[in-house]
C-alpha cells in the first residue's frame, strides 16, 4: 500500500475494474489507451444518450466555458433559466432545482417531503419506498434504497423509510399511517435488474397517494430523458407525479441533477436548499442542447423503433441459448440469464471488445446511446451470442 508505483494504487479501490485506461469516446465507441475500441451498451451507466462526447454537447461547453463559469448560485443566469423552463414546459411540474448528482437531486426530493409534512401535514416525514429500489450513495438515499447490500452498511441509518414491495399495492397501503407524506419509486428498477413498476401499480399508487394526501415522488434518473421511448417514465402510465428527480442521461455526459415539483409540492423556504456549483450555468448549457435534442418527437420514436428491435433481437438470443425474459423498455433493457453467469459474460465480452454491464448476478443490462444503431445492434448480439456459446460450454464442462 505505500509504494505507489502502479498507476492505479493513488485512487480508491472502490470498485473491480478492469485494468486498461480509457482515453477517448465518439457515439456508440470507447477507445483505451492501448488503442482497442470497445463497443459500449453501458455508455457511462446510462448516461450518454447521445453517444460519447457529442459534438453538439462539446460545442456548447466550449462556448460557455469562454462566456460564464459560476456566477454564484445565489445570483441568476441564463442557462439555468432556460434549462428550468423548458423541462417545466415538458412534463407535468411547475419548479426545478438543479443538483450535480442523482443522488443530491433524490436528497433534495427527500428533503422536499420533509418541508412539506412540517409545513401541510403535522410533522409526517416517513416516506414509503420499495424493496429493491436503488435512489444513490449519500447516507439518506442508501436509507431509501431497498438494496440488500446496503443494509448492513454505515450504521445508523437516516430512519424514516418503510419498504414496500413493488407492484404490490397492499403492501404501501398497509406502511402509510399518520407519520407518512409520500411514496418514492423507479418507474423501472434499474440496479436491481431492471424489474418495472406496471403502468397499472403506477395507476393506482396515484389514486392511493392522492386520495390519502401524499406525494408522490418518481426517481427518474435512469428512466428519464427519453430512456424508456418517452421523454420521462411517469408518461407511459399517464399519471401526474407531484415531484420528479432527474440524473444520469439529463447533461448528456457530464454532470447535471434535477428535482422537479409541481407548485402544490413546491415548498421550500429560503435558507432550506442550496449548493455552491446548483445550476451553473456550464453543466445547464450541456443540459440544454441535450433536451432540445431529445424532445423532438423523431427522436423519441426512433428510441421507440431501436429499442423494440434490441427487444426482438434479445428475444431471438434468449431462444436460441435456452435463456430467460427480456425485460424494460425502450432502450433500457434486461435479458435474464437464468443462471449466476452474469460477471463470466461481461468479462468475457469485455475481452472482445464490447461491453455490456450485469447489475444482477443472473441478468445482462442493456443501456446503449439512444442514437445507437441497427448494426451496433447485430455487432453487439453477434458478440454476446459467441459469448454465451462459449460461457455455456463451459459451464457445461465444469
Ligand atoms: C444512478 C441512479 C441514482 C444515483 O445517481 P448518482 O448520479 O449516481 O448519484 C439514483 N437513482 C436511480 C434510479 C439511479 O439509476
Amino acid at each position: 500500500m505505500t509504494n505507489a508505483a502502479h498507476p492505479f494504487d493513488a485512487l480508491m479501490d472502490i470498485t473491480a475494474r478492469p485494468e486498461v485506461v480509457f482515453v477517448r469516446g465518439a457515439g456508440s465507441y470507447l477507445w483505451d489507451a492501448n488503442r482497442n475500441r470497445y463497443l459500449d451498451f453501458v455508455q457511462g451507466w446510462a448516461v450518454n444518450p447521445l453517444g460519447h462526447s457529442p459534438v453538439i454537447v462539446a460545442d456548447a461547453l466550449a462556448a460557455q466555458a469562454r462566456r460564464l463559469l459560476t456566477p454564484s448560485p445565489a445570483f441568476y443566469n441564463e442557462q439555468s433559466l432556460k434549462l428550468a423552463k423548458a423541462l417545466v414546459d415538458n412534463s407535468c411540474f411547475d419548479q426545478v432545482f438543479f443538483a450535480n448528482s442523482g443522488a443530491e437531486a433524490n436528497e433534495g426530493a427527500i428533503k422536499l417531503a420533509r418541508k412539506f409534512g412540517a409545513k401541510y401535514k403535522n410533522g409526517a416525514h416517513e416516506i414509503i419506498t420499495f424493496e429493491g429500489g436503488f435512489h444513490g450513495r449519500t447516507l439518506a438515499t442508501m436509507s431509501a434504497s431497498g438494496k440488500r447490500a446496503f443494509e448492513p452498511l454505515f450504521e445508523p441509518k437516516v430512519s424514516g423509510f418503510r419498504k414496500a414491495r413493488l407492484n404490490d399495492i397492499v403492501s404501501v397501503r398497509q406502511l402509510i399511517n399518520s407519520s407518512t407524506v409520500a411514496v418514492m419509486l423507479e418507474q423501472i428498477q434499474g440496479e436491481a435488474g431492471v424489474w418495472p413498476a406496471s403502468d397499472a401499480f403506477l395507476q393506482e399508487l396515484r389514486a392511493l397517494t392522492q386520495q390519502r394526501g401524499l406525494l408522490l415522488i418518481v426517481d427518474e434518473i435512469q428512466t428519464g430523458m427519453g430512456r424508456t421511448g418517452k421523454l420521462f417514465g411517469y408518461e407511459h402510465a399517464g399519471i401526474e407525479p407531484d415531484i420528479m428527480t432527474l440524473g444520469k442521461g439529463i447533461g448528456g455526459g457530464v454532470p447535471l441533477a434535477a428535482l422537479l415539483a409541481t407548485e402544490h409540492a413546491s415548498c421550500f423556504d429560503h435558507g432550506d436548499q442550496g449548493g455552491t456549483f446548483n445550476g451553473n450555468p456550464l453543466m445547464c448549457a450541456a443540459g440544454l442542447v441535450v433536451l432540445d435534442q431529445i424532445s423532438q418527437p423523431d427522436f423519441l420514436k426512433s428510441v421507440v423503433d431501436t429499442g423494440l428491435l434490441l427487444e426482438r433481437e434479445l428475444q431471438r438470443l434468449s431462444a436460441r441459448h435456452g435463456l430467460g425474459e427480456i425485460r424494460g423498455r425502450g432502450l433500457l433493457l434486461a435479458l435474464d440469464l437464468k443462471m449466476p453467469i452474469g460477471a463470466a459474460v461481461v468479462a468475457e465480452a469485455f475481452a472482445a471488445g464490447v461491453l455490456v454491464n450485469s447489475p444482477q448476478p443472473d441478468t445482462l443490462r442493456f443501456m446503449p446511446a439512444l442514437n445507437v444503431t441497427r448494426e451496433e445492434i447485430s455487432l453487439m448480439i453477434d458478440c454476446l451470442d459467441t459469448v454465451l456459446t462459449k460461457v455455456g460450454a463451459a459451464r457445461r464442462v465444469a
